[in-house]
């Protein structure tokens, strides 16, 4: 069997067994007979969600539409289609999905099952457009759990624990455009502005490269406007700049053994903020193209206390000598009722720890987790994180109902795996 490697070769392994069925009855036979299974989408989270040594189930080959319904306004998918190929699809019949995060390459059921989010005070994780789920359970069976079932709310943030989801679906919005703009400001004025400059757009974010005392600025205003964006304008900024430059300044400050990271840092803020304003189809202005192999933890916390968050958080990294080969990103979500969501309940500010080099990453994730914690931190279940299960007890109010969902769901403990036995120990 090949070896396993998700997109941050953090987490590998080999299972006994890959499944790739191609329709959902072929899916219920492999759950039925399976001992043990879990579910993969791309493969992209850095958490341990994916490995299993027995049956690693990809719905690679279900990812067609199933139907798209204009009177409704929703579009129903096989769990595998990946996110890019939704977007294509949907711009293409003039309809998008209404917030994304910032790659396209997931698939659907991984990234509602992780909570996957972008940025938007107004706007809650992925999961939140999700209108109905189609899976097979632990039992074999085919349960479907649309909006309002008792069950939904703990079902759409599922960690791949209640079952195998072959069909979800999204509610749509007509196609739409983003009015872009970016730039830099002092990160000192930024974190004193920051409740205005979220509400002053409809998606904001900010892009740090540690130690800069500025801060890269996107805030972006959904229009109906025709895009602007010139051809040769799209492939400098997001071919040329951020993949190509970008790149050879984080392997080249990984050969300068760390020294001259900080310079590169520098660079970087000053050529990604130089000032743009550009509109483009949203499906592309959401992204960041290309991103390389890196490691990320993210956390989300309550959006009320964005600068005194964002104070601690800007003095803590570059402590311990500490450098940071990669952008830390800062991004904001809506409050939801998803029971495993992050934002649950509480409009939340997001704060990450990303960076390629290797090196320091240990302690720094170690630092960063302890800062989460202490200020009520709940961990994006996609990327890095030590679970805590008392911890998250007392962050998810849900957490028992969640367990009791899955075990309704999943008696035979078939999907569960190390990091969920983590997860709902004691729940
Ligand atoms: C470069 C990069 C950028 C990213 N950007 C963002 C971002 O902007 N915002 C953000 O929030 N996250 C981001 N992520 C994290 C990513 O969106 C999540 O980890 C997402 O869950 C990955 O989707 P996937 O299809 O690869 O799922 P996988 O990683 O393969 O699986 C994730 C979980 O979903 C479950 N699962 C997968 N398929 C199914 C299925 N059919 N049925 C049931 N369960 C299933 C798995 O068992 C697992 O528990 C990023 C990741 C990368 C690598």
């Amino acid at each position: 069997m090949p070896t396993i490697r998700n997109f941050g070769r953090n987490v590998r392994f080999t299972p006994r067994h890959v499944e790739r069925p191609r329709t959902s009855a072929e899916l219920a036979g492999i759950v039925r007979a399976a001992s043990k299974l879990r579910a993969v989408g791309a493969a992209h989270s850095w958490s341990p969600a994916i490995v299993t040594d027995d049956t690693l189930v990809s719905l690679d080959r279900m990812r067609a539409v199933i139907a798209l319904d204009r009177e409704r306004r929703q579009i129903t998918v096989q769990g595998g289609m990946r996110l890019r190929e939704l977007n294509a699809y949907l711009h293409h019949r003039g309809y998008a999905l209404a917030n994304l995060g910032s790659i396209d390459t997931q698939s659907v059921a991984g990234v509602i099952a992780t909570g996957t989010h972008g940025t938007g005070r107004a706007f809650g994780c992925l999961s939140n457009q999700v209108a109905r789920l189609e899976l097979i359970d632990g039992t074999g069976q085919h349960v479907t759990l649309g909006r309002g079932h008792v069950d939904f709310e703990g079902a759409v943030v599922g960690l791949g624990a209640l079952g195998v989801v072959h069909a979800v679906t999204f509610d749509v919005v007509d196609a739409f455009r983003l009015h872009e703009v970016i730039g830099t400001l002092r990160l000192d004025e930024a974190i004193d502005r920051i409740d205005d400059l979220v509400g002053a757009s409809d998606h904001f974010k900010l892009w740090w490269t540690i130690p800069c005392e500025d801060v890269i600025t996107f805030a972006l205003r959904r229009t109906a406007e025709p895009a602007n964006d010139r051809a040769l304008r799209r492939w400098l900024k997001d071919r040329v700049l951020s993949v190509a430059v970008f790149r050879t300044l984080l392997a080249a400050g990984q050969l300068s053994g760390r020294r001259l990271i900080p310079a590169f840092n520098r660079f970087l803020t000053r050529q990604s903020g130089r000032p743009l304003e550009r509109i483009v189809d949203s499906h592309v202005g959401f992204l960041t193209p290309s991103p390389p192999v890196h490691r990320e933890a993210e956390w989300a916390f309550d959006a009320r206390d964005a600068r005194s968050l964002l104070r601690a958080y800007t003095q803590l990294l570059p402590r311990d000598g500490h450098t940071y080969n990669f952008l830390q990103e800062i991004r904001f979500s809506k409050a939801d009722d998803l029971w495993l969501s992050p934002a649950y309940r509480r409009d939340s500010l997001w704060l990450s720890l990303y960076n390629i080099d290797p090196a320091n990453w240990d302690a720094q994730r170690t630092k960063f987790e302890a800062f989460a914690r202490a200020h009520g931190g709940r961990p994006h279940w996609g990327k890095e994180a030590t679970i805590d299960a008392a911890y998250l007890r007392a962050q998810y109010p849900r957490l028992a109902d969640f367990a009791r969902l899955v075990a309704r769901h999943d008696p035979m403990r078939k999907f569960r795996n190390a990091w969920l036995d983590d997860i709902l120990v004691d729940a």
